[in-house]
């Protein structure tokens, strides 16, 4: 007993070993001194032997000090919601890395004094949307649409079509959500049909705006009626537009998006979008239009709860200015079945029973409803699934007649080689 409590390393002699000298930068001291206790009390305790006192604390400290893990997205949908939505672009990865530490974000270096937060942002957006006079950035859509409500209709109207009162994910509603400002909704039309007359007919002294939300999750067809933005902006109040997805301008290969640029041009006064959809960008609500409506959001108090951080304001600018983000590049990707088929046959040749198939891919995280994108997937066994899910790094797959599809319009093309080891591990 004795002798093996003599033979169980010291916590500096552990430390001392270049992996959990690694483990040291990755995690802290504290965190790596506590595992090194803890294994080698299970040594002192008999229940491991003295020599594998580093293998166990190496192999029972985690990778990172964020438990958020990259995965691969083989789903085919573009914005998966439980993938974190849009993909940054490695111009907004690198703009991140520089905004983490301290920056310019309120500071104008000319003058040494404070300037105007996240200016360079809203220049950026000002520059990609010339339709718009001024813009604002929150937190999200909801928080965008939460700001227009509080300082421009609290206790007072929201008009808008009961066909688009619309429930944009997770339980939560827009109509709740507009309430829950203080504003109070003034409803008109049928579910399937609206016309200009019914606006005009609620409009009256309390009116705060009319609103019209894009159905961004759903369709609904056959006898159907909406009044556009360009018939909207004849009423006598501000016409406020939810667009959902953050186009800032029409995309050919989603045609029935609505896009800021075109919104405004049509004549809204206010656009509200989030950053995280097809914009391609960081999670963030965008408001853009006449200069007096975003001044006065902008020095709205609730403005201060809804602000965002320096981190997005950096991959924001990045993302409009920089190069098309991923979410775009798979929007217009070409030569998926020559990837699908290159894959299969490297993986059937590796004795895994794969087949490159034809694909239904969808943009999905609220945006283009209905929409199908021809893709290409490399079609195996279900089973593969779940092993592919609790690969490293995981791979989300989707399962359809029961097989399991790697659809590879999300993926970037750079990720094929890490979706084939993947795969090959997963065997
Ligand atoms: C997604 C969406 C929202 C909510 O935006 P978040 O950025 O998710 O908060 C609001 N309205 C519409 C039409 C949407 O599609």
């Amino acid at each position: 007993m004795g002798d093996r409590r003599r033979e169980v390393p010291g916590t500096d002699r552990v430390l001392a070993d270049p992996r959990v000298a690694a483990a040291v930068r990755r995690l802290g001291h504290e965190r790596v001194v506590r595992t090194v206790r803890e294994v080698a009390q299970r040594a002192r305790d008999g229940l491991i032997p003295p020599t594998r006192v580093v293998a166990d604390t190496v192999a029972a400290l985690p990778d990172s000090a964020c438990g958020m893990r990259r995965v691969l997205n083989a789903t085919g949908v573009l914005l998966h919601t439980n993938l974190g939505r849009a993909p940054l672009s490695a111009a907004a990865r690198e703009a991140l890395e520089v905004a983490a530490g301290t920056t310019d974000v309120e500071l104008d270096l000319d003058s040494g004094e404070r300037g105007p937060r996240g200016a360079s942002a809203v220049a950026a957006l000002r520059e990609a949307v010339p339709a718009a006079e001024a813009a604002h950035v929150v937190n999200n859509g909801a928080a965008a649409l939460a700001l227009a409500a509080t300082a421009l209709a609290a206790g007072r109207e929201i008009v808008l079509a009961r066909g688009e009162m619309v429930e944009i994910g997770d339980g939560f509603r827009i109509p709740d959500l507009l309430t829950s400002t203080g504003a109070r909704l003034h409803e008109v039309g049928t579910t399937n049909r609206v016309r200009l007359d019914d606006y005009r007919a609620a409009l009256g002294p309390d009116t705060g705006f009319a609103l019209k939300i894009h159905p961004s999750n759903f369709v609904i067809s056959g006898f159907t009626a909406e009044v556009p933005v360009a018939e909207l902006r004849d009423l006598d109040v501000p016409v406020v537009a939810d667009i959902g997805s953050g186009l800032l301008r029409p995309d050919p290969a989603l045609p029935g998006e609505p896009d800021a640029t075109t919104t405004l041009t049509d004549g809204a006064d206010l656009v509200i979008a989030s950053g995280d959809k097809l914009l391609g960008g960081p999670q963030c609500g965008l408001l853009l239009g006449r200069a007096e409506i975003v001044h006065r959001l902008r020095r709205h108090p609730l403005a201060r709860a809804l602000r965002v951080d320096k981190l997005t304001l950096a991959a924001l600018e990045a993302t409009v200015r920089g190069p098309r983000p991923p979410v775009t590049e798979s929007l217009h990707r070409t030569g998926l079945p020559e990837r699908a088929a290159a894959l299969a046959d490297s993986l059937a040749a590796a004795g895994i029973p794969a087949e490159a198939v034809e694909s239904r891919a969808t943009v999905g995280g609220g945006g283009a409803p209905g929409v199908d994108l021809p893709s290409a997937a490399v079609a195996l066994p279900v089973r593969f699934a779940k092993q592919l899910r609790l690969g490293i790094p995981p791979v989300m797959a989707r399962v359809e007649r029961h097989r399991c599809l790697l659809d590879l319009r999300a993926l970037d093309p750079a990720d094929d080689e890490a979706l084939r080891r993947a795969v090959l591990d997963a065997h």
